[in-house]
């Protein structure tokens, strides 16, 4: 039987490794924190996802919360205007549903399940040593440590991160007592030109359903304010004067919002990075990066984890499909570059063009949509397949051979 070492146990790691143990390989799983404490810990993500992201989860009976998380059956878009109003408004609804289950559910849940299924849990933060340890017992390793400090072992592929630096400032509140904004439940995104952005989703965590409240303030911005609040009831407080001063009519959702529990805030910034999808260690063995190791992308567009889950599919393929011969740096390089081609690559260059300011073509888009729901329908189901995305959204020419001549706009 071939054996296989996960390190880090967030989504990727460990839907990858409950999808090898269902093909029949042996599974170590090495993370630095045991379910209760990603239970009981702070939050971590939005984690909004769409319907074939969501049916990976499935394929591998992971979809624990199917019947109980709040259905996501839009996507609404917001554009402030320069008087301070909604100067664009348009909604559409997805092909198939998508949610978000907080991952101090999901994590937990899923580690469970993994040790249930025969994996072996090794709790501790793994270094470069326990690496080398975990690559001698094992015919691979993924190294699926999302944001943390192991992945710089992974060189960052210059070519492919355009942005050297952070390109928003995160906060994000989950929330009780928000009112609906319809009837139907979905995701509101809106956007403040030059200032920055906010979108809210309805969940499930900890302590039932609530809102998740994502803020992304261009850094330097108005909405980068985050600095100076050092509790949860400043936090909340810092939230709804956002809406209050940039989003108004969000904030008329928000009159009775409270936080959900005591770790229901998180602010942060990064620079989304691409790297190099195998590491050598001092050994000379090679390990294989996978999801945000090797992709990070900016929350802007909500890839991260759609992009986990699609990741995992692919390697558990590629794994699965190279029977017993060796794991070698040439299989390792073609098994990321065979995603990025098929998906990295427009999910990447997507999200770092959003964090960009829109283009004339983008600007005529979304001012279109509000008119045209081929336009908005497209829009929206390019969150479920981002391929979708191009070039239809960079490309006047494009666009208007796919709807017909666009308005001119310029903010
Ligand atoms: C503010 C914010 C909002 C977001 N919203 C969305 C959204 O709406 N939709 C969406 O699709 N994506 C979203 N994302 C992105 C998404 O959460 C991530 O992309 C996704 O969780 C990445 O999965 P992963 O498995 O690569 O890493 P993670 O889920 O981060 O897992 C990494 C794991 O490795 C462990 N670890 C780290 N270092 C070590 C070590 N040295 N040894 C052992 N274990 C280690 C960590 O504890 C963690 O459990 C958001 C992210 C942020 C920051």
């Amino acid at each position: 039987m071939l054996a296989i070492a996960i390190v880090g146990g967030g989504h990727a790691g460990l839907q990858l490794g409950i999808g090898l143990l269902q093909h029949g390989y042996a599974v170590t799983l090495a993370t630095d924190r045991t379910p209760e404490e990603v239970r009981t810990g702070r939050i971590l993500s939005s984690q909004g996802m769409q319907h074939s992201a969501l049916q990976h989860e499935r394929d591998l009976g992971l979809g624990f919360w199917d019947d109980v998380a709040p259905r996501h059956d839009f996507i609404a878009f917001g554009l402030r205007g320069e008087d301070g109003g909604r100067a664009v408004s348009w909604q559409a609804r997805v092909a198939r549903p998508g949610n978000s289950v907080c991952q101090r559910l999901k994590i937990p849940r899923w580690t469970d399940e993994l040790v249930r299924q025969g994996g072996v849990l090794e709790i501790g933060a793994v270094d470069i040593a326990a690496l080398e340890r975990l690559a001698r017992r094992h015919d691979l390793v993924v190294v699926a440590t999302g944001k943390g400090e192991l992945g710089r072992l992974f060189p960052r592929d210059a070519a492919r991160s355009p942005h050297a630096r952070p390109m928003r400032a995160l906060a994000l509140t989950y929330v009780a007592g928000m009112a609906p904004a319809r009837p139907e439940r979905g995701v509101n995104f809106n956007a403040a030109p030059k200032i920055g952005e906010y979108f809210v989703m309805p969940a499930i965590t900890t302590t039932g359903a609530c809102e998740i409240m994502v803020f992304e303030g261009l850094p330097g911005g108005p909405m980068d304010c985050w600095d100076d609040v050092t509790t949860p009831a400043q936090h909340l407080a810092r939230s709804k004067a956002i809406l209050e001063r940039f989003f108004p009519w969000e904030a008329a959702r928000c009159r009775h919002i409270e936080l959900t529990d005591e770790n229901a805030t998180m602010t942060g910034r990064f620079p989304p990075t691409v790297r190099e999808p195998v590491a050598t260690l001092p050994s000379g063995r090679a390990v294989l990066g996978i999801a945000d190791v090797v992709m990070l992308n900016d929350p802007l567009t909500g890839r991260g984890s759609n992009n986990a889950s699609k990741y995992a599919a692919h390697y558990l393929d590629r794994i699965c499909a190279r029977g017993t011969a060796p794991f070698d740096r040439v299989w390792m390089r073609e098994t990321f570059e065979t995603y990025w081609a098929a998906r990295g690559r427009m999910i990447t260059e997507w999200a770092n063009r959003m964090l960009e300011p829109p283009t004339p073509v983008m600007q005529a888009i979304v001012h279109a949509a509000e008119h045209d729901a081929r336009i908005a329908a497209h829009f929206v189901g390019c969150f479920d397949d981002p391929t979708g995305v191009h070039p239809w959204l960079f490309d006047r020419a494009a666009a208007e051979a796919m709807f017909g001549p666009l308005p001119d706009v310029a903010h």
